[in-house]
Parts: C-alpha cells; sequence; structure tokens
C-alpha cells in the first residue's frame, strides 16, 4: 500500500479553475440527444411525467425548466397538476395510473410536498422502472449495494463534474456535508464506490472544519449560504458546491464562499450554473436510458 503525496491535487495558480455545469450539461445533452433520436425513429418517444402538487412558486420554476429541457431534447413530457391540499389516496392513483401507461418512461413528483403527504409513502409507489429521479427504496438500495438502476439525479450530476476535472478518486479523500436522502447519503455513496475514502458529515458534526480541510474532494449540500470559507477548503481540492440559498442582498449563493475560495480550490462549482444545470440534464438522461430499457422489452435495441 502506498500513500497519497501529501502534495496539492492541481498545482495552484492564482485562481481555481472553474466547473462550468452549463457547458457541461450541454455537451451531455447533446450526446444523449442522438439517443432520444434513434428512440423517436425507432416509434418510442422518451415519456416522462411530472406530478406537481399545489403552487408553490419555486417548484413551478424547477417544473417548467424540466419540462422545456425535455422538449429540446425530444423527450415527450406532460405535467400533472394537482391542488395542494390533495389528500395521499388522489395522489397515489394518479401514480398508479402513469405506473400502468406505456407511454411514460420516467415519473417525477416535484418536491417539496404539501405537509399532508408524506414524500416516503409517495416516492415509494412510483414503480422502481420508472423513477427516474433514483429515489425509490429500491433503487436507494440498488445504489447501496453498488449496482444502482437510476443513479439520483443531483448526485449522479456531481459525479459527472467530478469526472470532468480527470481526478481519480481511487484513494482520494472525499468530504461529504449534508447527509439528506438526495443528495448527501447517495453522493457519499457513489464516492465510496469510486474507490475514495469517505467522511460524511452533517450539524452534529464536531469540528467541521478539520474534516473539510483533509478533503481532496469537498462536496457541500447543507443549504447554508457561504458557510464555508477558504481557510476550511485544501489547497488544490475540488470544490463542488450544491447549495442554492438567497443571501441577504437577494443573491443566488452557494453554501461556499465562491469568491474567497477560488484562490484556494483547484476546481470549482459556481452557483448558479454549476450543480443545478447537471441535476435537470441527469433526469434526461435517465429518461432516456428507462425508456431504452422500455425498448429492449420490445425487443429494440441500439448501440450507444
Ligand atoms: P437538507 O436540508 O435536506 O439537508 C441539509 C444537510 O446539511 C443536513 O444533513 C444537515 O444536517 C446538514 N447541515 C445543515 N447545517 C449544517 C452545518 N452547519 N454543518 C454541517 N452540516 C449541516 O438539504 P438538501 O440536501 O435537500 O439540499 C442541500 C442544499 O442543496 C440546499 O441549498 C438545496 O437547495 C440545494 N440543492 C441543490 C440542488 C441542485 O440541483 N443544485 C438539488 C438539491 C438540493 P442534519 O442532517 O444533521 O440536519
Amino acid at each position: 500500500m502506498h500513500d497519497n503525496p501529501p502534495r496539492p491535487l492541481r498545482e495552484q495558480s492564482a485562481t481555481a479553475a472553474i466547473i462550468d455545469g452549463k457547458r457541461l450539461a450541454q455537451e451531455l445533452r447533446d450526446k444523449w440527444k442522438l439517443r432520444a433520436d434513434q428512440l423517436n425513429a425507432a416509434g418510442i418517444a422518451p415519456g416522462l411525467a411530472v406530478i406537481l402538487v399545489g403552487e408553490d412558486p419555486a417548484s413551478k420554476i424547477y417544473v417548467r425548466n424540466k419540462i422545456k429541457a425535455c422538449r429540446e431534447l425530444g423527450i415527450r413530457s406532460e405535467e400533472h397538476l394537482l391542488d395542494g391540499d390533495s389528500p395521499i389516496e388522489v395522489v397515489l392513483e394518479m401514480i398508479d395510473r402513469l405506473n400502468a401507461d406505456p407511454a411514460v418512461h420516467g415519473i417525477l413528483v416535484q418536491l417539496p410536498l404539501p405537509a399532508q403527504l408524506a414524500p416516503a409513502a409517495v416516492m415509494a409507489r412510483i414503480s422502481p422502472e420508472k423513477d427516474v429521479d433514483g429515489l425509490h427504496p429500491c433503487n436507494l438500495g440498488a445504489l447501496t449495494a453498488g449496482h444502482p438502476r437510476f443513479v439520483p439525479c443531483t448526485p449522479a450530476g456531481i459525479m459527472e463534474m467530478i469526472k470532468s476535472t480527470g481526478m481519480n478518486l481511487a484513494g482520494k479523500e472525499a468530504v461529504v456535508v449534508g447527509r439528506s436522502n438526495i443528495v448527501g447519503k447517495p453522493v457519499a455513496l457513489l464516492l465510496l464506490q469510486a474507490g475514495a475514502t469517505v467522511t460524511l458529515c452533517h450539524s452534529r458534526t464536531r469540528g467541521l472544519a478539520a474534516h473539510t480541510r483533509r478533503a481532496d474532494v469537498l462536496v457541500c449540500a447543507m443549504g447554508k449560504p457561504r458557510a464555508i470559507g477558504a481557510d476550511m477548503i485544501k489547497p488544490g481540492a475540488a470544490v463542488i458546491d450544491v447549495g442554492i440559498n438567497r443571501a441577504p442582498d437577494g443573491k443566488l449563493v452557494g453554501d461556499v464562499d465562491y469568491g474567497a475560495a477560488l484562490t484556494r480550490a483547484g476546481w470549482i462549482t459556481p452557483v448558479p450554473g454549476g450543480v443545478g444545470p447537471m441535476t435537470i440534464t441527469m433526469l434526461l438522461v435517465n429518461t432516456i436510458l428507462s425508456a431504452e430499457r422500455y425498448a429492449a422489452k420490445q425487443g429494440i435495441e441500439f448501440e450507444s
């Protein structure tokens, strides 16, 4: 066994290299559009159904962006709007209908849900074969066991961003701050599967900075504006900022103090324009993958 050399991962220049989520997302979309085109040409239009319960303004914007992105890639999308006070039976009945519809290959329930709807019960009702968000317990279990069917979208996007740096994760120290089921836990599993030594931090972690300063790869998914300062970052590290927060001055900022971190990190993702565009892209990728699996069951195979 050899220890990792204790030198920085990337030779320090004045500023970190920016991992441009918009550009990376566009490259992926161009690649996957060809696969969507193949499906459409074979008479199988990849289909995504989005369920939105209630009138949450941010959720409405997210859904609108997803529908627009689907259109650009040749994915058929349908939007199902339910009243904010809908009882769980109504939501589950809609999911059952979409589960049974062969023209729908992916089902997404926009989160957060109104208080009367338990997210776990709603997610568990989606057929694991159509769970393009990757949040069904079966899919989370498959991810844990190391053979994921659908990787949750934000973690999948994060891994693509790390891949774009050319860094080999084997033996690297990866620190994830945040342990949600949507981001923190699955990304920690993916980093582990890529061979990194992973530390998963959360609000009860003592001495957070001592952990983050060891990180060759630091993923911040806390939802705390600019909570990670430059002094918490190892020189040359790859810093992935998942947080989307409204600062007191109204600006959209991440969990990392971006301006300060630029002088310290080797690579960094901006907010906005970082992880966000990648998340939507991975939803499109999962929907196309699901449609390809459906096509394969009909005996239609494509070269990928
Ligand atoms: P959650 O609120 O579900 O989880 C936040 C996590 O951060 C929790 O595990 C919490 O710990 C931890 N945490 C909070 N404060 C601290 C602290 N001071 N020190 C250490 N850990 C802390 O959030 P999500 O995972 O859903 O989202 C995180 C952020 O990422 C949000 O800003 C969200 O908007 C953004 N996001 C962005 C996406 C994108 O596409 N760019 C997609 C999804 C989310 P504990 O568990 O102990 O409470």
